[in-house]
């Protein structure tokens, strides 16, 4: 049986944000770095989690009197069919690919910007521009240091590389600190060279899109040390967690991730040792 298309709408001030199941991944318990295997199984297992490591994807359209925007996009067809749901998430929403006039990513690996062409390698949001960090844009086009990179990034750049070839004429960089499409671009590096957390404030409200600062919420959240392999900067990585955490609790955030369980949105607050995130429950009113 097939569940229903994921999604999940949140007013934000004069803006509508929808949450939008990509599907979901399974990932593997040595991925998981920081941390002891039996002790993260055992974390798990206490939040009745399953086994493995199976973790929401996530994106998110903003919509205003402005336009439509995406905040990520999805796998598209490059990681088989639990995940590259994207499309089927925005026809149940309404929201013509062709509608789309920009898309942001939080950062270019292949579960957020594959999804930005289809399996013929063509444009799915052809009227979009496309919005990475500078930094971002410079390391995965950077031919020397990909020769010299691990199979992990190879990987990576070459997904990275074909998701935003079609989009070069369109593709603009920022820099941290930027406003973008009206949000604000915090520097959150680590993960990738160019990770990005885009805050968006409308009328007194405010969301943070924090993309892949947790990859496994129940493990991260409660210890930010837990990396996961594909971490490119494993050290940065952690500091943009726990800066991004402490960001989330101090100033009492709700929080869309990449990663979090659909549809996404929680509050984090502070522990003894860590962070604890508590999900959003269900508004019927908009
Ligand atoms: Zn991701």
């Amino acid at each position: 049986v097939e569940q229903v298309p994921g999604i999940y709408r949140r007013r934000i001030g004069r803006t509508v944000v929808t949450a939008l199941s990509d599907g979901y991944l399974d990932q593997q318990f040595d991925q998981m770095q920081g941390a002891d295997v039996s002790q993260m199984k055992a974390t798990l297992h206490h939040a009745h989690r399953p086994p493995n490591l199976r973790i929401s994807v996530n994106a998110f359209a903003v919509q205003s009197a402005e336009g439509t925007i995406l905040i990520d996009a999805g796998t598209g067809p490059a990681l088989g069919t639990h995940a590259g749901q994207l499309g089927r998430s925005l026809a149940t929403v309404g929201i013509d690919p062709q509608d789309v006039s920009k898309v942001l990513l939080t950062h270019a690996h292949v579960d957020h910007a594959s999804g930005l062409v289809d399996a013929n390698g063509s444009r799915v949001f052809p009227n979009a521009m496309v919005f990475a960090n500078e930094e971002e844009v410079a390391f995965w086009f950077d031919d020397e240091r990909m020769a010299r990179a691990d199979a992990i990034r190879k990987r990576a750049c070459g997904f990275v590389r074909a998701a935003l070839g079609p989009y070069r004429d369109r593709l603009e960089t920022f820099r941290w600190g930027d406003q973008v499409a009206g949000l604000e671009t915090l520097k959150s590096n680590g993960h990738t060279p160019g990770h990005t957390c885009f805050k968006l404030t409308s009328d007194g409200a405010t969301i943070m899109f924090w993309g892949d600062i947790v990859h496994v919420p129940e493990l991260q959240i409660a210890n930010p040390d837990i990396s996961i392999v594909f971490d490119v900067d494993p050290v940065d990585a952690i500091r943009s967690r726990r800066a991004m955490l402490e960001l989330a609790a101090h100033e009492r955030l709700l929080v869309a991730g990449a990663h979090l369980h659909f549809p996404g949105l929680c509050y984090i607050d502070r522990t003894e040792h860590g962070y604890a995130f508590v999900p959003e429950p269900w508004i019927a009113v908009l």
